[in-house]
């Protein structure tokens, strides 16, 4: 049975996107035509063209194959995927083992992430991967828009006196940046989150693995984020939307939802939603048509 991809848009932002944790994370945002980590492969992201592997765990990356030969299957060009250093050797090796399987050979382009290196996707975006804090080497990546405004002073210029002042060498834009999303993986807090593109994205996917109280240790050894921490979190982003994801199947979102409502201010409450929740509005108009029936 395919995965119960869910779809919503967040402020301006369109996520398409699965997870659960243990089981498959995959979130894809399609306008930007990039998708985080690939889960199992669910056919709602194989078109998109930017693949960004956090880290190695099968929840996130059993589906890497896949997306490459089912890019080739229906005639998508070759695609490619961002991956840590220490990957990009058994990802070569995985699809090696596949064309032996296979007896065909399936392109696939990997580039290896670097924290703080820019990725360039479009000409107004670029990929930005940072160090996470998990308990194998795990990288985040941030989506940001880069504009180019001119600078005040050249507001009256003409159009042929603008490129005579580029040719002279001299900088009449200012370069304005917008992190759109960043997307956080695996991971305990960390100082990541002091990062500008980071605490600043339009749009911060932040796990929360554990919700209940005797779920800490677990918390603590495979280093992931419990509710209790979120407060502190909160504190330390100005996101306006912070999408929780990679809810651990233990816990029923009914109650996870009940335990953040419990630890969070209400303006914080205001900005965060849960990946797995329903839209706002199709809750609310079931609650309706309860309330009514
Ligand atoms: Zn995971």
């Amino acid at each position: 049975m395919p995965t119960a991809m869910i779809e919503k848009r967040i402020g301006e932002t369109l996520l398409v996107g699965y997870s659960l944790a243990g089981e498959e994370t995959v979130i894809a945002a399609p306008e930007l035509n990039v998708c985080f980590d690939i889960g199992k492969a669910p056919r709602e992201v194989i078109s998109i063209d930017h693949l960004c592997l956090s880290h190695g765990h099968p929840d996130h990356a059993a589906g890497l194959h896949y997306y490459f030969t089912q890019r080739w299957f229906i005639n998508n060009s070759t695609g490619t995927a961002y991956v840590p250093e220490y990957l990009l050797r058994p990802i070569q090796d995985l699809m090696e083992v596949w064309t032996r399987i296979e007896g065909r050979r399936t392109e696939a382009r990997l580039v290896v992430a670097r924290p703080g290196e820019d990725i360039p996707t479009r000409r107004d975006l670029v990929l930005r991967p940072f160090e996470v804090n998990h308990g194998v080497y795990s990288l985040g990546y941030s989506v940001v828009e880069v504009r180019h405004k001119l600078k005040p002073e050249f507001a009256e210029k003409t159009g042929p006196q603008l490129v005579e002042l580029k040719k002279r060498g001299i900088a009449i834009e200012n370069r304005l940046e917008v992190p759109l999303i960043a997307y956080c993986g695996d991971t305990a807090t960390g100082d990541f989150l002091d990062l500008d593109h980071v605490r600043n994205a339009r749009v911060l996917l932040m796990e929360c693995t554990f919700f209940d109280e005797e779920h800490s240790d677990r918390a603590r050894a495979g280093k992931h984020v419990h509710v209790r921490d979120l407060p502190q979190i909160m504190s330390r982003v100005r996101s306006p939307h912070v999408v929780l994801f990679h809810v651990t199947r233990r816990t029923p979102i009914h109650f996870a939802r009940k335990l953040l409502h419990e630890v969070l201010s209400p303006a914080d409450r205001e900005r965060t939603t849960f990946l797995m929740d329903r839209p706002p509005r199709k809750r609310f108009h079931d609650e309706q048509n309860q309330s009514e029936g």
